[in-house]
């Protein structure tokens, strides 16, 4: 295998994987209405004091959280799943101590790519779950199905939350629990994404509720950038048809990634580096797809024997005699198979 890929680096296994979704696709078995994203770690064999050092055997691998919050070295692969036919359609590979949610929503647009549609939604764990995500998939025209996070608690857990303040997207100004308006003030410094809006003092020092809100003269509110998309998450995650799709989730990502780590090594790291890394995440994958065909070609090829051995049998006894080599049946065999 070590030969395998240093003859033909990954162009070829990119192409492999894509043809294993383009083969899936053309029997039918890709429904891309829902996708499932989601991450998982792999190890590398490295020794814990070479991790990240100039002289490191595999440069690329560095400490992650695996199973059991036990710190690791390796690599994270990004998944991309067809919801219906768990058909693999894309991987990425990062080194294993980044953020889950870095490169999703180029994932998904890959994803969106190799398919040639976009999906109605894209499901993922709470990792995922944030405004910025959810305003970008919306511009795609895709749903994000992943569980919000709750308003940052504020004065040690006892006052008034961003969810307390009610948030006018148009004019970008806040009401607070008094009727007072909060004016957007100015980017949080050194966080640019961030964005603070202000009370005025007045309201505030003449506030009933004051000591439910803020110890300061006046209450400063800090909320993303994306804070309207995340409000729309949250709504839409109080919805039936979100906790359904969200429910379906967990199963269809953890049967795929326990099937990739039990049945084709997916859980260690075979060779170093990233771009070796890609390439096993991506030859996995292909096995995976490959197997979904086989699962509902080879029906389909056993059906078509029988059914040729049943007009042969019974065109023999007319004098004409009919085989797998038949024009008609060739053509449905191969439309079948090597599309
Ligand atoms: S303290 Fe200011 S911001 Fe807070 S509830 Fe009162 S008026 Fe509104």
């Amino acid at each position: 295998m070590s030969r395998v890929l240093d003859r033909f680096g990954d162009p070829i296994f990119d192409d492999l994987f894509m043809r294993s979704i383009s083969q899936c696709r053309a029997a039918g078995l890709i429904d891309g209405r829902v996708l499932h994203l989601d991450a998982t770690t792999i190890r590398a064999d490295l020794d814990r004091e070479r991790v990240g050092t100039p002289d490191s055997p595999d440069p690329d691998a560095r400490y992650g959280k695996f199973p059991g919050k036990r710190l690791a070295p390796g690599y994270k692969q990004q998944t991309v799943v067809d919801a219906a036919s768990r058909v693999v359609v894309e991987v990425a590979v990062t080194p294993a101590d980044r953020n889950e949610h870095e490169g999703a929503i180029e994932a998904v647009d890959r994803a969106m790519d190799r398919l040639g549609q976009t999906p109605e939604a894209v499901c993922a764990d709470a990792a995922y779950a944030s405004g910025h995500n959810k305003a970008a998939l919306e511009e795609r025209g895709v749903r994000l199905v992943s569980p919000p996070p709750k308003a940052p608690a504020h004065m040690g857990g006892g006052g008034f939350t961003s969810a307390d303040f009610t948030y006018d997207e148009t004019r970008d100004e806040f009401t607070c629990p008094a009727g007072a308006i909060l004016q957007y003030m100015s980017p949080v410094k050194g966080r640019p994404r961030q964005r603070q809006y202000r009370a005025p003092r007045a309201a505030c020092r003449a506030c009933p509720l004051k000591t439910q809100c803020t110890i300061a003269p006046q209450r400063l509110l800090k909320v993303s950038a994306d804070h309207a998309a995340l409000l729309r998450l949250r709504a839409d995650s109080r919805t039936e048809s979100f906790r359904e799709l969200y429910r379906a989730r967990s199963h269809v990502i953890e049967g795929i990634f326990g099937e990739a780590k039990l049945w084709h090594r997916l859980g260690r790291a075979w060779r170093r580096g990233l771009l070796n890394m890609l390439i096993q995440s991506l030859l996995v994958a292909a096995v995976l797809n490959f197997k979904r065909l086989m699962a509902v070609v080879r029906p389909i090829q056993h059906l078509l024997r029988t059914l040729m051995g049943l007009l042969s049998a019974h065109r023999s006894k007319t004098g004409e005699v009919w085989t797998m080599q038949t024009p008609i049946a060739q053509s449905v065999v191969v439309a079948g198979c090597n599309s």
